[in-house]
């Protein structure tokens, strides 16, 4: 079943603010919500579409993503199945009634424990592939390998030996936060104990030392989608490092370098080859059989008279867009007029008569520089 465009999910324009992105969802998250429509499997479906444009498009990175991309942008983020946590997590803010105000003047959550924000998230890492010119003409799949930072296995990365276990903080008291009174207002900065985590490791894992995390070596498949081009970057949500002690992923960051082709030249979506002629066929007129960048055979029709650097044009035989696959740009051919470096003697006699025949006299005049381009 094809999907439909987030934007068009919500019902909002391309440029919507991240506030009428919220309301939008709001109000469909509130009409179509389960506990509400029990058993209308259409309603349940109308969630969770809007659910998931709502988590892509509420997200800097996954609607940049998904802006430049489209649903190959922002695919194997998901895999099946939906991580709504981190929307569900929002809902709090979406339906709360004090907004965000209220939590950050008082200085952060009513419910930090719970909310797992205090804990270090992953670093982003960097990955840098080089494609094949072809491969980022009409896109591809490529497996990459790369080493991260995983969770533990031996302690899942609560970085505690097993039986040790974690221990509340003795100086906050597990709320990962300090408060200091400054005159009228009372100040909360992260507990410089536990450093904001809200608990110490009494034992530590000996596999990582406590950090919760290990190195491992992870394959991944990336979408190369058709189009791209060299300096653009593919946005791998939670593929980056682990952070530490069960702290959230860093995200993988897949920069893209596109190997230059033998014979092709690219500019946007544009392909540029230059053809050599013989300037028997250029002054003549003559048919001649290029191929297109996917190597299909095209006739081509040199006109008599042609001059050196004409350029001729294939229509929709260059690249396709990035936003819209179905669409490509054209390729320009730039004919070469070649002259003979070698003549045989009776070509050597020929041209003597071809010459003779055009009287020239070997004192040329300028060409006025109106009639050059
Ligand atoms: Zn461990
Ligand atoms: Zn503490």
């Amino acid at each position: 079943m094809a999907k439909r465009d987030y934007y068009e999910v919500l019902g909002v324009p391309k440029g919507a603010s991240k506030d009428d992105i919220k309301k939008a969802y709001r109000k469909l998250a509130i009409k179509y919500h389960p506990d509400k429509n029990q058993g209308n499997k259409e309603a349940e479906e109308k969630f969770k579409e809007a659910t998931e444009a709502y988590e892509v498009l509420s997200d800097e990175k996954k609607k940049q993503a998904y802006d430049q991309f489209g649903f190959a942008g922002v695919e194997g983020m998901s895999g099946g199945a939906h991580d709504y946590s981190s929307v569900y997590r929002d809902f709090e803010d979406i339906f709360g009634d004090f907004g965000g105000i209220f939590d950050s003047f008082f200085g952060g959550g009513r419910r930090r424990g719970s909310h797992g924000n205090s804990r270090n998230r992953g670093a982003d890492l960097r990955y840098n592939l080089n494609i094949p010119f072809k491969d980022a003409v009409f896109g591809t799949k490529v497996q990459i390998s790369y080493s991260r930072h995983v969770s533990c296995p031996s302690c899942h990365g609560s970085g505690a030996e097993s039986g040790g276990g974690r221990k509340v903080c003795p100086t906050c008291g597990g709320s990962g936060q300090v408060r200091r009174s400054s005159g009228f207002f009372s100040i909360a900065s992260a507990c410089p104990t536990c450093g904001g985590d809200g608990f110490i490791i009494d034992n530590p894992c000996k596999m990582c030392h406590g950090t919760g995390v290990v190195q491992k070596t992870q394959k991944i498949k990336v979408t190369i989608p058709p189009g791209i081009e060299s300096g653009k970057r593919i946005n791998i949500p939670s593929q980056g490092d682990v952070g530490p002690n069960g702290g959230p992923a860093g995200d993988l960051y897949v920069y893209i370098n596109v190997e230059p082709h033998k014979y092709f030249e690219r500019d946007g979506a544009d392909l540029y080859c230059v053809i050599p002629v013989s300037f028997t066929q250029a002054a003549l007129g003559a048919e001649i059989q290029v191929e297109t960048i996917e190597g299909k055979k095209v006739k081509l029709k040199v006109p008599s008279g042609t001059q050196n650097g004409k350029i001729l044009r294939l229509r929709g035989e260059g690249v396709p867009y990035l936003h819209n696959a179905h669409k490509r740009g054209d390729m320009y051919i730039k004919l070469q007029v070649d002259i003979p470096r070698r003549l045989s003697s009776k070509a050597k006699a020929l041209l003597k008569e071809l010459s003779e025949l055009e009287g020239n006299s070997g004192t040329p005049k300028p060409v006025p520089l109106s009639e050059l381009r």
